[in-house]
């Protein structure tokens, strides 16, 4: 049996997320486990939506927890590059010796086309899917429409009948219809690799010999099964792992609770305590221990002691294991200089330092005034949300919608801030005063504070939306259908006034 080598491939098109270490952690305890290697590969085909900063995020993010990987982007290895991108000429290939045994096809169709296919298997209440047709052209068509540079995609052959059977680490036996499996596109009319072929021409390249993903793949699996049975390669193990939940049990997400890696550190985790909890999702040490070390649970570990009932990510059982880690594992020198280095991440003190400045008298005014870039989720009180103009339904609109329109910026910095909140008080047709009061309270617990723009720019999203939160659920909170009712109001905002 060769050496096992496990992998985790993000896509860097958004903030590190937690799943993602979490799928890491069991990556890389799996291949130590076993005396293996574990690497990290940059799955980047969405050009539209993948980018270097995202990138660069995840592999601090990952660091940070002191999950390394033996090969990867920044770290070099046998099998690079370990970008995708840089990987075209790689698949090109390896399409083509699907083309030439014809069991990948050019696929011509318009998108009207698969619209109205789709459209029509709805209405049959059939499972949608592609129809073959292209699947009917004659070589000679197929060659001469490609060679003439037609627009067209790649597309695998897929068998209409009969069942995929495959086996997961966790569940054993599984079997997918065939003919719920769609004729997957492998090429892009760009030219570009899905997922799904990238994927699994990588993981057969870069030796990969277990597979541990995430159970949302499952339903893929028929997919790269067949593509490794087309191949004449060698199937890596599937182990599909079971996803994150909120406290109400659905998939973990960043609209019930905080997913980015970068809101545990900005909070104030501890790296060592965020890995552990996550060593507890769905596992757990054979003697029952709750806390141990990423060590600890390397030499432990047995895959096969995972549960399949959701994990619950619940972060009062967080703080509860981070407060252990602070006080027993940290002894007053290290307290002291580890929460020094955390207070003064990302050069935060100086860029707090001219904000508070025209304010203080005394050194001893400074904890004061910086308190609210340093504290977590500021404690709140309905009663500070009273106005002359303002009710406080208006002030939860406000803080709503500023929301949603911080979520929408694609840069963090002061100035994106300050037109997206002046451009948004146009809207709402009230005074810049008025409209940044509630903003205010939520922001620093104070009617009256240092520029929020700084004070935004310098608390990042994370922690931004957290008190935003707090401050709407100290309002009364926005049940379903007043956030329904919100979002029609948000969305025709500004509307008249954009061009078409
Ligand atoms: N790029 C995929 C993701 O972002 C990888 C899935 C897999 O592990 O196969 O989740």
């Amino acid at each position: 049996m060769p050496d096992v080598k496990t992998r985790i491939a993000p896509s860097p098109t958004g903030d590190p997320h937690v799943g993602t270490a979490y799928i890491a952690l069991f990556n890389r305890c799996f291949a130590h486990q076993h005396g293996g290697s574990f690497l990290l590969r940059i799955e980047d085909t969405d050009q539209q939506r993948s980018t270097g900063k995202s990138e660069q995020d995840i592999l601090n993010a990952l660091s940070w927890l002191g999950l390394s990987w033996d090969e990867g982007p920044d770290v070099g290895g046998d099998s690079g590059p370990y970008r995708q991108s840089q990987r075209t000429a790689i698949y090109r290939e390896h399409i083509q010796h699907l083309l030439d045994k014809e069991l990948a096809f050019p696929c011509f169709c318009s998108s009207d086309r698969l619209t109205e296919l789709r459209r029509e298997q709805m209405v049959a209440k059939q499972t949608p899917g592609y129809d073959g047709h292209c699947l009917q052209l004659e070589p000679g068509e197929r060659k001469r429409r490609m060679d003439s540079g037609e627009a067209h995609v790649i597309r695998m052959v897929v068998p209409r009948e009969g069942d995929c059977r495959f086996d997961d680490m966790l569940r054993g036996e599984v079997s997918i219809n065939w003919a719920q499996v769609d004729m997957q596109v492998l090429i892009k009319s760009d030219g570009l690799p899905t997922y799904h072929f990238a994927n699994v021409v990588d993981d057969h390249l870069m030796g990969v010999t277990h597979v541990i993903r995430g159970e949302e793949w499952i339903n893929s699996l028929p997919k790269h099964a067949l593509l490794y049975e087309y191949f004449d390669w060698e199937s890596p193990t599937f182990c599909h792992m079971p996803l994150l939940r909120n406290p109400d049990k659905s998939k973990l997400s960043k609209r019930k609770n905080p997913t980015s890696i970068n809101y545990y550190q900005d909070m104030g985790y501890l790296p060592e305590a965020l890995v552990n909890y996550l060593g507890m999702m769905g596992w757990s040490m054979p003697g029952g221990e709750e806390k141990f070390s990423l060590a600890e649970m390397e030499a432990a570990f047995d895959i096969s002691r995972v549960s399949l009932g959701g994990p619950i990510f619940d972060i009062e059982k967080l703080d509860w294991l981070n407060g252990r880690y602070l006080r027993e594992d940290l002894n007053d020198a290290d307290f002291a200089s580890r929460f020094v280095v955390w207070a003064s991440k990302d050069d935060r003190l100086h860029k707090i330092i001219p904000l508070i400045k025209p304010r203080v008298e005394r050194f001893s005014d400074v904890v004061g005034l910086a308190s609210q870039f340093i504290d977590g989720v500021v404690p709140l009180t309905p009663a500070q949300f009273e106005h002359k103009a303002l009710s406080q339904d208006q002030c939860l609109r406000i803080l709503q919608f500023s929301l949603w329109r911080l979520e929408s910026l694609s840069e963090w910095d002061r100035d994106a801030i300050e037109t997206a909140m002046q451009t948004l008080a146009a809207q709402l047709d009230l005074k810049i005063r008025d409209f940044l009061f509630p903003l205010f309270v939520a922001i620093s617990g104070k009617a009256v504070s240092t520029s929020i723009m700084d004070s935004l720019a310098i608390l990042g999203l994370d922690v931004a939306r957290a008190r935003l939160r707090n401050a709407l659920s100290v309002l009364g909170g926005v049940s379903k259908k007043l956030a329904k009712n919100l979002d029609k109001e948000y969305r025709v905002l500004g509307q008249a006034e954009q061009p078409d």
